[in-house]
Order: structure tokens, then sequence, then C-alpha cells
């Protein structure tokens, strides 16, 4: 009997710890634990890593994550009430699990974990936007992470993915695209998750390229995106306006009709557009 056989049924848990599930906390629970393993499996081969898990619940996906041979398991939950459950979760697996209890925006996962580090978790769906950015953008490339897979709404998994033309298309896609390698890996129902969500989930894995797609200066793409996606339904030479006196021509340059809209660019377009205002800038700054 393998040790995850060990270890009681999640409905099992849930009713012993009395883990009804908090809106607030955005708890919509995994307890199907064949379910849980594929995830896990989603994340790759673990063996030689360690693992971040935000927002582990009952445990669920941090028995799939064990099971599956990950080295070490940090799992970083908020609600007090999970923690007897993990606890019973990390006695099965000595020395595998570590359990903070906290908030994940405030937690320096670094402190706790050694390279090479994937991160898996079925995300609290108020923070996961959130932390997903942070992880695009650290302070250094490549980050210490290898992989991230992620359980979002499908709506938030199509915006990462998106492609130029659609609708779901804009900075998340253009800010995970340009660092990573990203798809959809598994879409699941509503009813796979207790309490069911109003929406379907999908789960993303991405990985880390060791270096941008496209060479730019993050800070001036960042603007030169948001400026371009806030008035998406504006032509980029009156959308792009604020950004140059010249911008008709700096888009002829960068390979693009000043008349196209910004859900209409490629990644590798706007990087373009960005070396050459950072270029301008540099010119007007001597
Ligand atoms: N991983 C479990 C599963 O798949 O069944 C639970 C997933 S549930 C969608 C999200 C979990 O994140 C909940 O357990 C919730 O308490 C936890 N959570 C919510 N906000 C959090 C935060 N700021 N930091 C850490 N955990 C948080």
């Amino acid at each position: 009997m393998s040790t995850i056989d060990t270890l009681p049924p999640l409905r099992a848990v849930i009713a012993e710890h009395g883990l009804s599930a908090k809106k607030a906390l955005g708890q919509n629970f995994l307890l199907d634990l064949n379910l849980t393993a594929k995830i896990a499996r989603q994340a790759g081969d673990l063996s030689q890593c360690d693992v971040l898990e935000i927002g582990p619940g009952p445990g669920g996906l941090t028995r799939g994550l064990l099971a599956e041979g990950a080295r070490k398991v940090l799992a970083v939950e908020k609600d007090a009430r999970c923690l007897p459950a993990l606890e019973q979760i990390a006695a099965a697996y000595p020395g595998r699990l570590e359990i903070v209890h906290g908030d994940a925006l405030q937690l320096d996962p670094l402190a706790h974990l050694t390279p090479p580090i994937r991160i898996a978790a079925n995300l609290p769906y108020n923070i996961g936007t959130e932390l997903l950015v942070r992880w695009l953008t650290p302070a250094a490339w490549p980050p210490v992470w290898e992989s991230l897979t992620l359980m979002f709404q499908r709506e938030v998994a199509d915006r990462i993915v998106a492609q130029p033309g659609s609708k779901a298309y804009g900075r998340l896609a253009i800010l995970a695209q340009l660092r990573c390698d990203a798809r959809i890996v598994m879409t699941l129902p509503p009813e796979a998750f207790t309490p069911p969500p109003k929406v379907a989930s999908a789960v993303v894995h991405l990985t880390a390229r060791a270096q941008p797609r496209f060479p730019a200066d993050p800070a001036i793409l960042s603007h030169v995106v948001a400026t371009a996606f806030n008035q998406r339904r504006k032509m980029l030479r009156a959308a792009l306006k604020p950004l140059s006196m010249d911008i008709e021509g700096l888009l002829v340059q960068a390979g693009i009709a000043p008349t196209e809209r910004a859900e209409q660019i490629g990644l590798e377009d706007f990087c373009a557009l960005a070396r050459l205002l950072e270029a301008e800038r540099r010119a007007s700054s001597v």
C-alpha cells in the first residue's frame, strides 16, 4: 500500500476538521485524489525539485505532489482550520512537507526552498493573477523557479495563452509568453470542485525560458503594452500618442501599421516598438 492510501479520504478529512468552504478565501476544493494526482503529474518530474504550493486547503493536491515524488513541498495556507489535516499528511511523509500558516502574498518562499523549484497550485481565484504577475516579473531572469502549474478560472487561463486577434489577448498574454512557454494542459468543469464555482477552470503549465523570447526593456515594454491595451479599441497611432511625438514613424519602423489596434499586434512587434522608444529616449537625453 502506498503512503497516500494510508491517509483518510478527503471527504472524511473535511468532515472531521469542519472545513466548510469559505467564499472569502476562494475555497473550492478538489476532493478526487485521481484528479489531484493527474494535476501533480502535469508539473513534470518532481523528484529532484522543491515544490511551492499556495493554498493547499485539505491537501488533495499536496498528497498528489508528494506521491509524485517531490523532494519537498512547501505548503502555504491562510486558513488555520486546514492545518491539522496538513499535519496529518506531513506525518505520513516525514521531512518532506513544510507547512506555513500565513498569507502567500507576504511570504518569501526562497527562505524555505532550495532550487530547482517548481510551483504548483489550485490558486485562490482572488489572488491568482497577482501571484502570477509577481512570478513572471522577478528582479532577475531566469527566475529561481523552473515551471508553474496553476489552476485558474478558464477565462484567466485563456488570457494567459491567448494569441493576437482574439478577445482574450492582452497584457497577461504578453507578459506570460515573453518569458515562458505557456499552454493549457487540463480543463475542469465546475462539478470537479466542492463547492462548484460558477465557471469552468483550467490548469496552465508555464515553463520558464532561459531568455525572454525577444529583447526589450521590461519597464518600457510594460508601459507600451499597458498604454496600447488601455485603449484597445483605438488605432495605435492614437492610443500610443502620449509615448512619442513621432509615434507614427516609430510604428512604421517597427513594422506595425499605425491604423492597427493593440489586439492585432504580436509580441515580436511590441518588443520592436519598445526598443525604438528606448533608443528615442536615449537620443533625446544626450
Ligand atoms: N489546494 C486545495 C484544493 O485543490 O482542494 C484548495 C484550493 S482553494 C481553490 C484555495 C486555497 O487557498 C484555500 O485553501 C484557501 O484557504 C487558500 N488561500 C486563500 N487565500 C490565501 C492566501 N492569501 N495565502 C495562502 N492561502 C490562501
